[in-house]
């Protein structure tokens, strides 16, 4: 970070970037027939690659042979079991919907792994102390990625975001974390337990992940815990960027190098969509990878002293906690991206989709479907799989309601697939 700025970024970048790309080239059949006839040096300016065009090519994509329909069946398998131990020929496998609503399919080796592991434990602990750290992390589903850890120095403690409440804030008070690491509406939900007395903890460091950390909610979180939210910037494509001492939310310019390409936009805000490259990753690489966030740059210095740059805001993942009525009473919070795989897990031929939580016992979801599907069959099985989910949580199945076609974005607004029309 102290060497890694101006020219020094820029040749650093040009040497891993036509190095990755080298690598992907000669190991890739996918890349090595996209790269044909370009020069790897100018890595800048090699062809593009998208999410569709990833999971279209997915057998020839990866590094390793492994097919798609192998990696799937695991991942599949995985998510139904909640059993996260599987993995395809020692690769793990992980499993996105992201936010164009397909499913996003990602193999990692062990190395991969602990690199990764490794380098968020540098970003986000403060400085090596010798009582160590104690860390919890709120996370959609358990991974391999996300194993608990338990040293002398640091633990790591996993909670699923599906855990009722009470049973957080009491597992919380038993082992106040130093470090809390969540989704912010979760993170919305501790602050509340707190202010209500419920919730004791009062962490070092909070850190937002998965979901657009809005500035209303941040302020509430930082004024019940009486200290700063930062982001992670995460997403399966990579570790993006992650927020300094002083709030601001870096580029990890090391790992990654993010293209931007502007995007217009109506107001005066200079929004752009980044075009990606792990510097690193050579199970799956990611090269010149389009990722559909808008982002907009803060072009200020930043005083912690790095040079990489910071991103102001990111939008096109926002996101509405839903609540459906718990069988033993009670309201259970289903977070988005649980709405989101009970809709795209249901079925293979669903593209896209919508929810909205109108009222307590209801939901209503868009759905559209890949051309030639039969519709009855998607909205049986889509009616099945919310039935299945609702119960496996223990709560009592929304009325559904299950339209074909997606509906119409109003100009200049920001989508959320998953919404929550007034209070339930
Ligand atoms: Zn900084």
């Amino acid at each position: 970070m102290r060497h890694l700025r101006g020219e020094s970024l820029a040749r650093y970048h040009d040497l891993r970037g036509s190095q990755i790309a080298a690598y992907a080239a000669a190991h890739s059949p996918f890349y090595r027939e996209i790269y044909a006839g370009c020069d790897l040096l100018q890595w800048q300016t090699l062809p593009t690659v998208d999410k569709a065009a990833m999971m279209a090519n997915f057998d020839t994509f990866n590094t390793r042979g492994v097919s798609r329909e192998k990696a799937m069946a695991v991942a599949l398998e995985a998510e139904r079991s909640r059993d996260f131990e599987p993995t395809v020929d020692g690769l793990t496998v992980g499993l996105s919907s992201g936010t164009t609503g397909h499913r996003g399919l990602f193999l990692v080796e062990r190395a991969e792994q602990a690199a990764w592991a490794g380098t968020m434990l540098a970003r986000i602990l403060p400085a090596w102390r010798r009582r160590g750290y104690r860390v919890a992390l709120f996370s959609r589903s358990n991974s391999n990625l996300y194993e608990g850890v338990r040293r002398r120095w640091l633990s790591l403690r996993y909670f699923d975001l599906m855990t009722p409440l009470a049973e957080c804030t009491a597992a919380l008070n038993a082992e106040p974390p130093d470090i809390l690491v969540a989704p912010p509406s979760m993170l919305r939900m501790l602050a509340e337990a707190r202010r209500d007395g419920a919730l004791g903890v009062r962490p070092d460091q909070i850190f937002s992940v998965a979901e657009v950390l809005e500035p209303q909610d941040a302020e509430g979180i930082e004024a019940a815990f009486e200290t700063r939210v930062g982001q992670i910037y995460q997403c399966t494509e990579g570790l993006l960027a992650v927020s300094c001492h002083h709030g601001r939310l870096h580029i990890q310019e090391d790992l990654v190098h993010l293209g931007l390409e502007p995007v217009p936009s109506p107001d005066t805000l200079a929004r752009a969509m980044p075009i990606i490259t792990d510097l690193w990753r050579r199970t799956q690489p990611i090269i010149r990878y389009r990722l559909n966030d808008l982002l907009t740059l803060d072009p200020r210095p930043c005083p912690c002293g790095s040079a990489f740059r910071v991103i102001a805001r990111i939008e096109g993942r926002a996101d509405d906690v839903c609540y459906f009525e718990a069988v033993d009473g009670g309201m259970r919070a289903f977070f988005p991206d649980v709405i989101r795989r009970m809709i795209l897990m249901a079925s293979d031929r669903i593209e896209d989709y919508q929810a909205f939580q109108e009222g307590p016992a209801q939901l209503r979801i868009h759905v559209r479907v890949s051309p030639g599907a039969s519709w009855d069959e998607v909205a049986a099985a889509l009616r099945a799989s919310v039935t299945e989910i609702a119960a496996g949580y223990g709560t009592v199945c929304p009325a559904l309601t299950i339209e074909e076609g997606l509906v119409a974005l109003a100009p200049g607004r920001k989508l959320r697939r998953v919404q929550r029309v007034g209070t339930p």
